[in-house]
């Protein structure tokens, strides 16, 4: 799995991201052209589908579509894209499968206005809200969400903040929103903050986005984190901060440092490479190895390695290659697929690694089947010994939050020791990264993250059936 949003996104390993979400409100700007480069930036968190949604002032315009962002937009679908004020997503299916109604933003119509909602993260109270709702075109949470809001305000006539108010505090769960009708421009973070948002400010203009990455692709200078629990709207430039929600502790995925987030996305105050690197050099100090070389898993291994190297002494080796220009067309998450990729996207370096004792160093291992082959393929090249290495603790727990990893029985730790593990991957020896290292690392407050899938310590109450396709099998 690649942190690096630009390259191949099908070496994945690991449960899919949990989607982007991006907002702009100005004046005389190309609002769905700054939502398309914005996206752009956050390609990472979802790679199944992407889409716009804008607004001219009166009426709402959406365009979407399976596939990466560079391949559902080009110029003459952005011209046909006018207004001031847009929202955008990029999804990877937590809820609901991959297929265009699903895909987002989600729009309704009604009598005096209209709504279009992009949201990231996973819903835990899904079933509840589809009995009270009832059966929908689309199968996702997102859908459900979207309804509630339009319903209210069709029914009530009362403005898109003031429907969120009412509606927002029903939902249970993880949810980063962008949210807007035809004036007004609205980002929500649940009361745990489970997936980052920011706020960012360009020419006088105010920008919403999932990581600061893609204010830095606008050249939109950061103003600062929407904090967990708070909404923000934006209406003729005028930003106004509400908190629908009873208060809450932060409760951020950790995640998002491991893997998730871009590596030069800045969250509260932390450069995420630099965090990365902190839990390299955390675990070379946890583990200290007898080895020669230290190879990286490319991309996302690459600065727990750095650090790893720097405060063991031994050398960093770019050992396995990747082919840069293979996966673009790979976008089924779908695991046969993934296990037929790997050899296609890296292949290890017999010249470097031949008769070296070698640590190899991921970021973590969901399933494992990925970390087998390239456990075999480093073997293959000619390493004497190989010692995996990764930065974060077992993940031995099933995500509810917005990332995609199935049930437990596919987590490669649910039922095994770290011994166990070793010998299932080939490996002469693992060591995952402890928590209190990993969460000292990020350089946050310990105890405002959520750990769940990695202590079984839910922050929330989760379901116990629900699944991914939970809406698509009750109707
Ligand atoms: S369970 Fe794991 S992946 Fe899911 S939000 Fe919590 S820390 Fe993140």
């Amino acid at each position: 799995m690649n942190e690096s949003p630009l390259e191949d996104p099908t070496l994945d390993h690991r449960p899919g991201e949990a989607c982007g979400v991006f907002g702009v409100s100005g004046t005389d700007i190309d609002a769905a052209r700054l939502t398309y480069f914005g996206l752009f930036a956050l390609q990472h968190r979802g790679q199944e589908s992407a889409g716009i949604s804008v607004s001219d002032g009166e009426n709402i315009t959406v365009y979407k579509d399976l596939g990466l962002v560079a391949q559902v937009f080009n110029e003459g679908v952005l011209a046909g894209l006018p207004g001031n004020l847009a929202i955008g997503h990029t999804r990877y299916s937590t809820t609901g499968s991959n297929s265009w109604e699903n895909s987002q933003p989600v729009f309704r119509h009604f009598g005096w206005n209209a709504i279009a909602l992009a949201h990231n993260g996973n819903l835990t109270n899904t079933a509840d809200l589809a009995s009270e709702i009832g059966p929908l075109a689309a199968t996702t949470d997102s859908e459900l969400m979207t309804e509630s809001i339009a319903h209210l305000m069709a029914e009530e006539g009362i403005s898109l903040p003031d429907a969120l108010s009412r509606a927002l505090p029903q939902f249970e769960g993880a949810f980063t929103l962008t949210v807007m009708d035809t004036t007004t421009l609205v980002g929500v973070r649940d009361r745990y903050g489970f997936r980052p948002l920011c706020l960012g400010e360009l020419d006088g203009n105010w920008v919403i986005a999932s990581e600061t990455a893609a204010l830095d692709i606008l050249g939109a200078t950061f103003v600062r984190q929407i904090a967990p629990g708070e909404m923000v709207s934006i209406l003729d430039g005028e930003i106004t901060s509400h908190w629908p929600f009873e208060p809450a502790e932060s409760r951020l995925c950790v995640f998002e440092f491991v893997y998730f987030a871009r590596p030069d996305s800045i969250l509260d105050g932390q450069t995420i490479h630099m965090a990365r690197q902190r839990m390299g050099r955390s675990l070379a100090v946890q583990a200290p190895t007898e080895a020669d070389i230290v190879v990286p898993v490319p991309e996302s291994g690459i600065p727990a390695a750095q650090g790893y190297s720097d405060t063991s002494g031994i050398p960093y080796v770019d050992g396995l290659m990747k082919n840069r220009y293979v996966g673009r067309t790979f976008i089924e998450p779908a695991q046969a697929m993934r296990d037929r990729g790997v050899r296609m996207k890296l292949n290890a370096m017999r010249g470097v690694i031949e008769g070296q004792r070698v640590v190899l160093v991921d970021d973590s291992i969901v399933r494992g089947s990925t970390t087998k082959q390239l456990v075999a393929m480093v073997r293959e090249a000619g390493a004497t010994e190989v010692h995996l290495r990764i930065s974060s603790p077992p993940y031995r727990w099933p995500c509810f939050y917005g990332m995609d990893t199935g049930d437990r029985s596919t987590l490669l730790a649910a039922d095994r020791t770290v011994d166990e593990i070793a010998k299932h991957l080939g490996a002469d020896s693992l060591v995952y990264l402890d928590l209190d290292n990993l969460l000292e690392a990020t350089g946050r407050k310990p105890d405002m993250f959520c750990t769940a899938c990695l202590s079984g310590n839910y922050p929330t109450e989760v379901p116990i059936t629900d699944g991914k396709f939970l809406l698509e099998r009750s109707t």
